[in-house]
């Protein structure tokens, strides 16, 4: 922390990174960062590897965010010139594609922070707890160390944002921490009405028509009753005009059948099949996503993906489940 504060006694050109398919805690962690090192005096920017829904397109500075699949050479630019990058809600550079490889190559001082398990190691600096409820809960204690007076209202926002939507409103944390955290932020002027209605009240017809859809045609349970799967094809996807962020949460609504300790979702997308894995207690889907389907997470919560055909990643998906019908009957 000291080097760090040492680094950012002057100005400095900041590149602001995050996880492919940017969620709450990315996009909140990020922009929270960027409007307090704007106000420190640094020019710094935010770059994703690719889009992210609308309904997270609003808070403060959203517009500065780049994004690397359609502005290559800015984002090029931008970690060419800089000399610092800070790595936020991801733990290996294979999480930002083909950006990482620009991430590796630049000589500039990589700051991680994160709360996934076992970074990888291609920083400098790393600030990383797996018991922080969101990397935003990390932002947080960070700027708060670095000058809690320069935390206001619209940097309280985005730190809400990731907080919120990274503890699944609240469900999945245990930490009165993260309550204080929260009273905090209020105190600095949120407007918690304002924030979720933007994020849980900005539904499309669309996207509630597909969860209609995937829950009444598309659900299914294993045979012994413990794990819960929905796949949805492209088809079905371009049925419901899919948009970016219309299937977030929907692999929740499976976990959430008595006795169902995993859930999965598996999506067929243009490029490969994605799988979203949750579980309930002690059966760590980010070992299952990490030992079969290329992925990795948290222990209740994780992804994963494999270049196969829809009907053989989930023949696969069935195959691996079906060796812990016995540890995942508690
Ligand atoms: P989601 O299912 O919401 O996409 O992701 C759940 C968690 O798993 C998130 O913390 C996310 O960062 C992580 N995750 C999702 N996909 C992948 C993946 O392909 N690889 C790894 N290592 N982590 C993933
Ligand atoms: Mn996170």
């Amino acid at each position: 922390m000291q080097e760090i504060k040492k680094i950012l006694s002057s100005k400095q050109n900041i590149v602001i990174t995050t996880h492919v398919n940017p969620d709450g805690d990315a996009i909140g962690s990020s922009i929270a960062l960027l409007n307090f090192l704007i106000k420190q005096g640094h020019n710094t920017s935010i770059i994703v590897p690719n889009d992210y829904p609308d309904f997270l397109k609003w808070m403060k500075n959203d517009e500065l965010i780049i994004n690397f699949s359609n502005s290559k050479k800015e984002a090029q630019d931008k970690i060419d010139n800089s000399s610092l990058i800070f790595c936020l809600d991801f733990n290996n550079l294979s999480r930002i594609n083909e950006l990482g490889d620009h991430i590796a190559k630049s000589k500039s001082k990589k700051i991680l922070i994160d709360h996934h398990l076992e970074p990888s190691e291609f920083y400098d600096f790393k600030i990383h707890d797996v018991n922080a409820s969101a990397t935003a809960e990390l932002i947080y204690d960070f700027l708060v160390e670095l000058d809690s007076s320069l935390i206001d209202k619209d940097i309280s926002e985005a730190i809400y944002t990731g907080i919120l939507t990274d503890t699944g409103s609240f469900k999945f944390s245990m930490s009165s921490k993260v309550h204080q955290i929260v009273a905090d932020l209020m105190d600095r002027g949120i407007n918690i009405n304002f924030i979720n209605n933007k994020i849980y009240d900005s539904n499309s017809l669309d996207k509630l028509k597909l969860i209609g859809y995937a829950l009444s045609e598309k659900l299914e349970v294993t045979s012994n009753g413990n794990a819960a799967y929905i796949v949805l094809s492209r088809k079905d996807l371009l049925d419901h005009n899919f948009k970016k962020g219309d299937t977030e949460g929907l692999v929740n609504y499976a976990l959430s059948i008595t006795n169902v300790n995993m859930a999965v979702l598996i999506i067929e997308t243009k490029e490969r099949i994605k799988f979203s894995f949750r579980s309930i207690g002690k059966f760590s889907v980010n070992e299952f996503a990490k030992k079969y389907f290329n992925g990795g997470g948290h222990k209740n919560a994780a992804g994963g993906s494999l270049e196969d055909k829809l009907s053989v990643a989930l023949e696969k998906f069935l195959k691996h489940i079906s060796k812990y019908s016995i540890d995942l009957n508690y």
